[in-house]
């Protein structure tokens, strides 16, 4: 099943001048599917949030901590983010943290984002797991209010932990099962592959959750077919390496399935050596489900917006790709039908405003 574009849009976007492309990207409402609400703590913050809470943080200055922002793998990343996050203590800290976000992502026009957590990352430093999720919630539901942006959130489990701290994570999170609507998997990929966490998928399956796991962001295809049959996954988080496996691009082609893909993430950590040679359009290309995320945008030099636009330049892509990113986004959310269809009507009717 592929999305179907109203006759009124394509010709529409025949009369769309490729000038006004940017303009477009930046002002098309999109959902972001693939955003760690710990990779959103910019520099500032950390440092403000560490003075608030009397602590003081390995590096000298803001300037000191952008500067160790440089990556050369997964690892070398986590652990810099690791660091960033022990700021965190009270309820206030996570609520100021997911509202910077929020407000960031309602900019850029996002009308929908499904924000990951890492519970172990906190519950592990002694901070109460119902400090976590309660400080979240209380910004996902005063940012609807306030910028009229749809937020949910899902909690992710560490995969580098073991799955009997997954299990654990689980039943302190359950009193607050209210405030998230589904379970990912991140964390170190290599070496920590899907079925490891089966039994604790399972669980969450029984339990009514939506399911969504990273794999194939640095991690063999054969990671992203164990997400699909041992865990279930209603999506995969990245999943760019499975090019590399023809019957399982057939697969996800036929069972649409969505892929959330990082484009700036993936060139920070080296996935790609260069955007212009990100295989986005040929899996678009190829009739993969892709959206387009930010992943963890203060340490990745850009938030979704940032993502379309330097990828939009860098490969070629145009109004059609624009469009059709957009539209996948929408529809790979978790929100309900009547939300998917209303977004998918102000996305036809944004772009028809477009036209010359
Ligand atoms: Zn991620």
């Amino acid at each position: 099943m592929t999305t179907t574009i109203p006759a009124t849009t394509l010709a529409a976007m025949a009369h769309i001048p490729a000038e006004r492309l940017p303009a477009l990207l930046r002002s098309m409402p999109k959902a972001e599917l693939h955003i760690h609400i710990e990779g959103s703590l910019e520099p500032e913050l950390i440092f403000a949030l560490a003075e608030r809470n009397g602590l003081q943080l390995p590096y000298p200055s803001v300037e000191a901590l952008r500067s160790a922002y440089a990556f050369t793998n997964l690892q070398s990343f986590l652990d810099i983010y690791y660091a960033g996050a022990s700021v965190l203590l009270q309820e206030q800290d996570f609520y100021d943290m997911a509202m910077a976000y929020l407000e960031r992502a309602a900019a850029d026009h996002v009308v929908r984002a499904e924000i990951f957590f890492d519970p172990q990352t906190h519950t592990e430093r002694g901070v109460p797991m119902g400090t976590v999720i309660q400080g979240l919630a209380r910004a996902c539901k005063d940012a609807q209010a306030r910028w009229g942006i749809s937020a949910a959130l899902i909690l992710s489990f560490l995969r580098h932990l073991s799955e009997a701290a997954a299990l654990e994570t689980l039943e302190a999170a359950l009193p607050y099962r209210e405030h998230f609507i589904g379970i990912g998997l991140d964390s170190s990929e290599l070496g920590n592959p899907p079925e490891k966490f089966q039994s604790v998928f399972e669980r969450c399956r029984e339990l009514g959750f939506h399911l969504v796991a990273h794999a194939g962001e640095e991690g063999p295809p054969d990671y992203v077919w164990s997400a699909l049959n041992v865990l279930k996954v209603e999506r995969i988080d990245h999943g760019v390496q499975s090019e590399k496996d023809w019957g399982l691009m057939q697969r996800l082609a036929q069972t649409r399935m969505p892929l959330t893909v990082c484009p700036l993430s993936n060139l920070k950590l080296c996935v790609f050596p260069d955007l212009r040679e990100h295989n986005l359009p040929r899996l678009l290309a190829a009739g993969l489900h892709v959206t387009v995320n930010s992943d963890d945008p203060a340490y990745f030099g850009g938030y979704v917006n940032d993502n379309y636009l330097q990828l939009f330049a860098a490969t070629g892509m145009g109004v059609q790709e624009a469009y059709q990113l957009a539209r996948n986004s929408l529809e790979a959310s978790f929100a309900t039908p009547a939300q998917k269809a209303a977004w998918g009507q102000q996305l036809d009717a944004h772009f028809a405003s477009f036209a010359a």
